[in-house]
């Protein structure tokens, strides 16, 4: 009975629309741009926001793999195919046991607007699968990336569209899809990035979302006439690729990251975060953060089930800068107020719509400066395209010229965003900004394009 409950539970998980958080993307999308869409009929006429929030096509798949205890499992994938205007469609494929259908398409949606505000060739798109790499053998990773790669490499390619990694997918995943999808088609094509260095990769991909979103910030406390980071206290969730690399140029920056979290718990160090030891923790043993306190005993660890009703630890720690760099909808409104209660002045985006509707609209009625992810994490999008830039011209760009490519990347979209808002009568307000500008390249691409 508890087996069939189980696989009931499955089968009625993986065939729902979950399509809640794709609503609240569009949402958001739509209020920052009514008013162009209310004074230019052209948009109306092209029906372009109907067309904009239907994806060009969506692929469900299934992933059959055999695990160490020679059991078949089976697991769901997606590929989100969402728009091309601009370029190849372009996103990230995402393992973990929550994805489904709703939520790729909430990331393929954003991801359009984002790659659009880089001002480089790229479409949007997302895929993924519900499957857990947590606690599997790295034998189990490669045959169940191998049976991914099975079905997805009838839909992408270079020059159609080009996945990267995201939560779940390092270095290491990528690496068994690149090779599977080299045995399969006995090609060498740059058809995912974000690959490990040796075989085509981009040096700096891995800390280019993270060095990103600090870029992106310092710029924006520049605009605002604020001091940049010396001596500031930042608070950071997440231990992952983004948040680790969050750490880390902020500590370059002069500043002092406190916190970082997982999915157990949340790490305070008032201190500084020894980055070393979280490196080690969460790259090469891939252990809980609870481990950290062992080297650490002035290091405070809170439990996910000690957290206050309705917030998170981390928001409830005093920091100048906050950086939520873990998952979707992770910072809600009861951690808006704490965070503007403790005195905090900007909140950057790491991770894809980490903060709730209503934690956003406190922080703006505040006048918190406010980087939503689209603009403020398009780091490691932008990275991605010159890893294709230099898989199509078989070459290899310096850390230094890859480096300062992306500095400069994340300064002009923060300018353009920042100048956007103001040509828009919302001076301030860069979900606006960053909604209307990286709205309007495509609505105006897909115009020229036709139907
Ligand atoms: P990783 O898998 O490397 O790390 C994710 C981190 O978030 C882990 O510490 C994980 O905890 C934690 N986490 C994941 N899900 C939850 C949850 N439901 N509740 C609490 N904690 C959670 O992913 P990335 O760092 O690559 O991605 C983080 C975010 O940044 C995502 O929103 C992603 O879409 C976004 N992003 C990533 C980019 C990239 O280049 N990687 C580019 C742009 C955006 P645990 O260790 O316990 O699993």
């Amino acid at each position: 009975m508890t087996v069939s409950n189980d696989i009931l539970n499955k089968i009625k998980k993986s065939n729902c629309s979950h399509d809640e958080t794709f609503f609240q993307a569009v949402e958001e999308v739509l209020d920052s741009i009514a008013p162009i869409i209310e004074s230019d009929p052209i948009y109306e006429r092209h029906s372009i926001i109907e067309r904009l929030t239907t994806p060009d096509r969506e692929f469900k798949f299934k992933v059959v793999w055999m695990d160490d205890n020679q059991k078949i499992q089976v697991n769901t994938g997606y590929r989100v195919q969402f728009n091309n205007a601009l370029g190849p469609y372009k996103g990230g494929l995402r393992f973990h046991p929550s994805v489904n259908n709703g939520i790729l398409k909430f990331l393929g949606f954003e991801q359009i607007l984002k790659n659009s505000l880089t001002g480089l060739p790229i479409g949007g798109g997302k895929g993924g699968s519900d499957f857990d790499p947590k606690g599997k053998s790295d034998f189990e990773i490669m045959k169940f990336c191998s049976a991914f790669m099975t079905e997805l490499h009838k839909y992408i390619g270079p020059r159609i569209d080009v996945p990267a990694g995201d939560i779940g997918v390092g270095a290491r995943e990528i690496g068994y899809l690149f090779g599977e999808y080299k045995k399969i088609t006995s090609t060498y094509d740059g058809i995912l990035t974000g690959k490990p260095f040796m075989f085509g990769g981009s040096l700096m991909r891995p800390e280019a979302t993270g060095y990103g979103c600090v870029f992106f910030t310092d710029e924006m406390l520049k605009l605002a006439g604020k001091d940049d980071f010396k001596g500031r206290i930042c608070a950071v969730s997440g231990a992952g690729n983004v948040a680790i690399h969050t750490i880390e140029k902020l500590y370059d920056m002069g500043a002092v990251p406190v916190t970082c979290t997982d999915s157990r718990g949340t790490i305070y160090d008032p201190r500084g975060i020894n980055l070393k030891l979280l490196k080690e923790l969460k790259f090469k043993k891939r252990v809980s953060l609870e481990e950290y306190c062992k080297e650490h005993s002035e290091a405070i660890y809170t439990k996910v089930e000690d957290y206050p009703e309705g917030g998170h630890e981390v928001w409830n720690i005093p920091c100048d800068c906050a950086f939520p760099c873990a998952t979707q909808n992770e910072l809600t409104e009861v951690d808006a107020r704490n965070l503007i209660e403790n005195g905090c002045i900007s909140i950057s985006e790491g991770a894809n719509m980490p903060s709730t509707p209503e934690a956003i609209e406190l922080f703006q009625k505040n006048d918190i400066l406010f980087a939503p992810a689209k603009a403020a994490n398009a780091g490691g999008v932008a990275v991605s395209e010159f890893e294709m830039a230099q898989n199509a011209a078989m070459i290899r760009w310096s850390y230094e010229k890859v480096a300062k490519m992306l500095e400069q990347t994340m300064r002009e979209i923060c300018k353009r965003v920042h100048l956007t808002a103001k040509e828009y009568g919302v001076a301030g307000n860069y979900v606006d900004g960053a909604n209307i500008a990286g709205f309007k390249k495509v609505a105006d691409a897909m115009i020229a394009e036709g139907v």
